[in-house]
């Protein structure tokens, strides 16, 4: 079964290897070494040329194959992605009282890596044992702290499984994400005209006037129980003595509804244009899908799978909602039914990142057992 020693042992190697987001070629080729070592087949995708690194040998995200032992069980996917953030160079990790920290000038960047350990233990397990099993496919994603970038060009049609599982978010194991919104970002350059804001003013046309009362137009904040929207970011004008002539505005909406995603940005976008018009300015808008929305129910496999395999390690399943995107929404945009699950890692993008041995133990049986519970149902 899984084993504590190698599971820490294997954790701690992984989080010594660099990985910044666009970095991850020594991870990579660590792990294609690895998953190959345990009779998977690995191939890595060229993503890593799409992303355009500009490094010499961009890594791609690997993909991976184990063929299943038992015929007519479905095959399932596990994902977790091999970049951190920064400050992630360097990692000394310091194991303390249960749980692994770093040493407090960097991240530990269990957040991935944690779910990578999970899903190598869990293979290994397999190899030694005859658990019966389907074919068990993993992603390891590259560039998805930088908006996903590394599931967004992902081979998708490489993977075969139906059903899927993302290792990367807070909650320990049992914490099962059904629900994440979509988001689109909105970009508006205000263009007015300049002038001697005490010699002509009459002559300017005040672009952070025009973005304020468009602004000011629009319902923001949280919209309703599935939707929010935000301006978060405004620049512009030079000195007090020039009308100033452009301003930068960049903003998003998110909704876990796409019609309401829609709605609300078609309706940002329109204010903006129409507010610029009436006032002698213009507005050069543009909106970007950023990623698809998560939303599965109860029934869904997925779903059900990974309830089921919760309690039979004895934690408690919790359904839930997040606010934010993760490598599962791009998944579900490929068709595959994917949860995003609770790995205990804490504090995450800080240096006062940790998680305790435990839950890397956890989340290697709980990968475990989802896969055992996959094979007693039929594909
Ligand atoms: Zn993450
Ligand atoms: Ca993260």
């Amino acid at each position: 079964m899984v084993n504590r020693e190698r599971i820490l042992e294997e954790f701690l190697t992984l989080v010594k290897i660099d990985s910044p987001s666009m970095h991850e070629r020594e991870i990579a080729d660590y792990l294609k070494q690895k998953l190959s070592s345990l009779g998977l087949e690995v191939y890595e995708d060229p993503a890593g040329e799409e992303n355009g690194g500009g490094h010499t040998r961009p890594a791609g995200n690997l993909v991976a194959r184990l063929k299943g032992n038992t015929p007519g069980v479905p095959a399932v996917l596990f994902c977790a992605h091999m970049d951190t953030v920064e400050p992630g160079r360097g990692i000394q990790p310091v194991v303390r009282e249960g749980a692994v920290y770093s040493d407090g000038t960097t991240i530990l960047g269990a957040d991935d890596k944690a779910g990578i350990t999970a899903i190598l233990e869990a293979v290994r397990v397999l190899g030694e044992t005859g658990i019966p099993h389907g074919d068990v496919e993993i992603v390891f994603t590259v560039a998805e702290e930088i908006g996903l970038k590394g599931a967004k060009n992902l081979d998708a049609n490489s993977i075969t499984a139906r059903t899927g599982y993302v290792l990367d978010c807070d909650g320990e194991a049992g914490t099962i994400i059904t629900k994440a919104p979509s988001q689109y970002k909105i970009k508006a350059s205000i263009i007015g005209r300049a002038a001697h804001a005490g010699i002509s003013p009459e002559e300017g046309v005040n672009a952070i006037y025009i973005a304020s009362k468009a602004i000011s137009r629009m319902k923001l904040g949280r919209l309703d129980e599935e939707t929010t929207a935000n301006i978060g970011v405004i620049s512009g004008g030079k000195a007090t003595n020039i009308v100033p002539d452009l301003v930068n505005i960049e903003g998003e909406t998110r909704s876990i509804d796409p019609d309401k995603l829609d709605k609300q940005t078609a309706l940002m976008v329109s204010i903006l244009e129409q507010t610029a018009r009436e006032m002698g300015a213009v507005a050069n808008v543009e909106k970007e899908f950023l990623y698809p929305r998560l939303k599965l129910d109860e029934t869904d496999q997925a779903v059900q799978i990974a309830v089921e395999a919760a309690k039979k390690i004895g934690q408690e399943p919790v359904l839930a909602g997040t606010g934010g995107g993760s490598d599962a929404n791009i998944l579900n945009g490929y068709g595959i039914p994917t949860v995003n699950l609770g790995t205990g890692m804490c504090k995450v993008h800080s240096t006062e990142e940790y998680i305790t041995i435990d839950n890397l133990v956890l989340n290697a049986r709980y990968v475990l057992e989802i896969i055992r519970t996959a094979a007693g149902k039929t594909a």
